[in-house]
């Protein structure tokens, strides 16, 4: 397992991240949608570093299993804000194939919100398949599985303070 980020360069561009979402939605207090569980660190930083109000909520989806997308989004949790009209930012540590986010822009559109910008950690831009372009990156990555600061290896590892790119022992392990 090798540092991928360090600590301060996740702070430092969580930190520059909060400072361009607070400028754009200085005058219509957003809602953050957090996916879980991968987004929850990043969540609770990005909230911190923010110069104007906020709502948060949650939705929780499920695709993955151990370091491979199972192909289908199920949806366990579903927001419980009213979002009809809302400015929503989603909040993703990590678009891979962009299969969850896709499913997941789609599904809150469906009520109709005002606006609805994207906001992700990592993204493996080489492998994603969007169609549309995220609107806060934090950093473009390659396609390796990394783990740390919420993103885990089979639920394991979201308590490191950076981001460590797993090899192929450590997956087999
Ligand atoms: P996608 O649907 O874009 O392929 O994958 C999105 C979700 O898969 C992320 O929210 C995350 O939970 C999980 N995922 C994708 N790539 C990685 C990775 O490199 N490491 C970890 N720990 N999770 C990942
Ligand atoms: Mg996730």
């Amino acid at each position: 397992m090798k540092e991928f980020l360090s600590e301060q360069a996740i702070r430092d561009r969580v930190r520059e991240m909060a400072a361009e979402i607070s400028k754009d939605y200085s005058d219509h207090a957003p809602i953050f949608v957090g996916i879980l569980n991968g987004s929850f660190i990043f969540m609770a930083d990005l909230l911190r570093e923010l110069t104007v109000d906020s709502e948060v909520d949650f939705l929780k989806v499920s695709s993955y299993d151990g370091t491979e997308s199972s192909g289908t989004v199920h949806l366990l949790k579903d927001i419980s804000a009213e979002i009809t009209g809302r400015d929503i930012i989603i909040v993703e540590d990590i678009i891979d194939s962009g299969l969850t986010i896709n499913f997941i822009v789609r599904r809150l559109k469906e009520s109709d919100p005002s606006s609805v910008a994207v906001a992700t950690l990592l993204f493996k831009k080489e492998v994603a398949q969007l169609n549309f372009d995220p609107d806060y990156i934090g950093f473009t990555i390659p396609p390796d599985f990394v783990v740390g600061y919420g993103l885990d290896h089979n639920q394991k590892m979201r308590n490191l303070r950076n981001i460590c790119v797993l090899d192929q022992e450590d997956i087999a392990a």
